[in-house]
């Protein structure tokens, strides 16, 4: 991967390919934003300029395939083991950036998850930072930034990642995956700026199951609470597509707030529903936030494991009510 194959992200580019051509990289860099929208592969590019033979990240020398194949020996990636980055691992790493570079003119150090670093070990790789050995280059990549520990952050040159504009999205999705503007349109609008996350979505789940799902919604109501709690029941027990069906259940709701506040109709996501959003619509704006709010209160409760049914059931009964 080069920067010029990696989809946008532009500005950043631009800003490593002059410190690397004038000399002046950082010895340590935080590339921070969403998941899923090319942090990594912007490291690795990073890492194919620094080692490239041909001084390109041509992808053909010896050192570019060895970065390729992840078996360059002055490449040291750690990722979280489990939940967390250890100590354990840091010490490794420590061990390592003690040798002195074996092919490349230096040792670049890429911690993807920096901010699973439990303290034990953002405390031991403080350490590393604060007195580099070498000419080693660090950079650490997270999606919660605020998580590390303000000493980390303020060691690193940061540079913020956002999501991918839509627009280059659905152009993507197109090409790749050879689908119609109807479900490229869907995928994008779902995949909050996320190439990642648009190219893994499950397109059965979003094409078929989400319009049944939320026209089933509709017809809910308090007055007949079986096939609410049917609903719900069904919901919960799919543990993978739980998160899913909140997500497309926020996204339908946001349709009816940008319906009711007279947006124009192609910046909702929902078009195969338009008759269900007019009709959410009709609700207050204060009504339309609280559901929101709810879905999302539903979204983070069960990211935290709680009774996932139960959530979903109290979920329900909000909306309908
Ligand atoms: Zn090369």
């Amino acid at each position: 991967m080069t920067f010029d194959q990696i989809l946008g992200h532009d500005a950043q580019k631009d800003l490593l390919r002059r410190a690397l051509n004038s000399g002046r990289l950082a010895h340590a860099y935080l590339f921070e934003g969403p998941e899923g929208v090319g942090k990594r592969l912007m490291a690795l590019a990073l890492v194919r300029a620094v080692f490239c033979e041909n001084g390109s990240g041509c992808g053909n020398c010896t050192a570019c395939r060895k970065i390729d194949h992840n078996n360059h020996p002055d490449l040291h990636i750690v990722e979280p083991e489990g939940s967390f980055i250890k100590i354990e691992q840091v010490r490794d790493l420590q061990k390592e950036l003690s040798y002195r570079p074996l092919e490349a003119r230096q040792k670049i150090c890429l911690i993807d998850g920096a901010d699973l670093m439990n303290p034990a070990a953002g405390n031991a790789l403080l350490k590393t930072l604060e007195e580099p050995q070498g000419h080693t280059l660090m950079v650490l990549l997270s999606c919660r930034p605020e998580a590390l520990l303000t000493t980390i952050r303020s060691r690193c040159q940061r540079i913020p990642f956002s999501r991918l504009p839509y627009r280059l999205l659905l152009n993507v999705l197109r090409d790749r995956l050879e689908i119609d503007d109807r479900e490229a349109h869907l995928l994008a609008a779902l995949s909050e700026g996320s190439l990642n996350k648009a190219l893994g979505k499950d397109r059965d789940f979003y094409t078929q199951k989400r319009p049944v799902l939320l026209k089933r919604l509709l017809g809910l109501s308090l007055g007949n609470m079986a096939p609410l709690m049917e609903l719900a029941q069904e919901i919960a027990e799919d543990k993978e597509s739980c998160p899913d069906f909140l997500e497309i259940l926020l996204a339908f709701y946001r349709d009816a707030l940008l319906a009711q506040q007279g947006r124009p109709e192609n910046e909702w996501v929902n078009l195969d529903l338009k008759d269900g959003i007019r009709h959410l619509a009709t609700q207050t704006t204060d009504m339309l936030l609280v559901q929101i709010e709810s879905i999302e209160a539903c979204r983070q409760q069960i990211q935290r494991n709680v009774n996932r049914q139960l959530a979903i059931e109290v979920l329900l009964e909000r909306l309908v009510a």
